[in-house]
């Protein structure tokens, strides 16, 4: 899927909020947005008729860490939310975000997925926490990241993937490369969740000049995107 770019007073940004069940909302900012400080989102959800009392975040350390929005801020990667009229999110520049919610929007999630992450399967802790009892439930979305066309990598970490997903990569190609965002989407798939409900945005990072913050591409200066899911109170 592709994702229309919206236009407001902060920014550019990606409404995802129809995918989600109803009273749920979903946000990615793009490049040149503000800033991606809680404060700055609550404004910009106010802009859009969404009056939440907190943004949750944490401080992002590539770990496989995933805490509920209460005992936030602390140092993890993903942040799963419960509470109506709060947000969690996260922030990335090539890093997958994944944002889920169950059927009935009652648990949402904001994932930080790196290649770190990734490997440690950060996405299948958080589905299990946002779930509960039913997988099959849940709606995913898989948000802009660096693409296979960009994700040149060597082969030590590539072998990591292969020993990990056994099967998974694709065989042959002249330079290592990964796909994270298929990568997580496949995990959520083989949890359980419904593959029409897992959505995957068709965005390279790093190929997206305009639009996306690429760490790869820009380094120190890339900025960061912010990715947030809550409900509405
Ligand atoms: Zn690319």
């Amino acid at each position: 899927m592709l994702s229309d770019v919206l236009h407001g007073p902060q920014g550019s940004y990606l409404d995802l909020s129809t995918l989600f069940p109803e009273g749920v909302f979903a946000y990615v900012t793009l490049k040149g947005f503000e800033n991606v400080a809680p404060e700055t989102l609550r404004e910009f959800l106010r802009g859009r008729g969404r009056d939440v009392l907190a943004v949750h975040r944490v401080d992002q350390v590539h770990s496989a860490m995933v805490v509920r929005a209460d005992q936030s801020p602390c140092s993890a990667d993903a942040l799963v939310g419960s509470a109506a009229g709060e947000a969690v999110r996260v922030v990335t520049a090539d890093c997958v975000p994944i944002l889920l919610a169950n059927a009935d929007g009652s648990r949402y999630a904001a994932v930080h997925a790196g290649w770190k992450g990734t490997l440690a399967r950060i996405v299948e802790s958080a589905a299990a926490m946002v779930a509960g009892r039913d997988v099959s439930g849940i709606t995913a979305y898989v948000g802009p990241a660096i693409g296979p066309c960009c994700y040149t990598v060597d082969g030590e970490r590539v072998a990591a993937f292969a020993r990990e997903f056994p099967g998974w990569l694709p065989q042959g190609g002249s330079a290592p490369t990964l796909d994270l965002q298929s990568i997580n989407a496949r995990m959520l798939e083989r949890a359980g969740v419904p593959r029409d409900a897992i959505h995957v945005e068709e965005r390279c990072t790093a190929c997206s000049l305009g639009l996306c913050c690429s760490y790869r591409r820009d380094g120190e200066r890339a900025g960061r995107m912010a990715s947030l899911v809550g409900r509405t109170a």
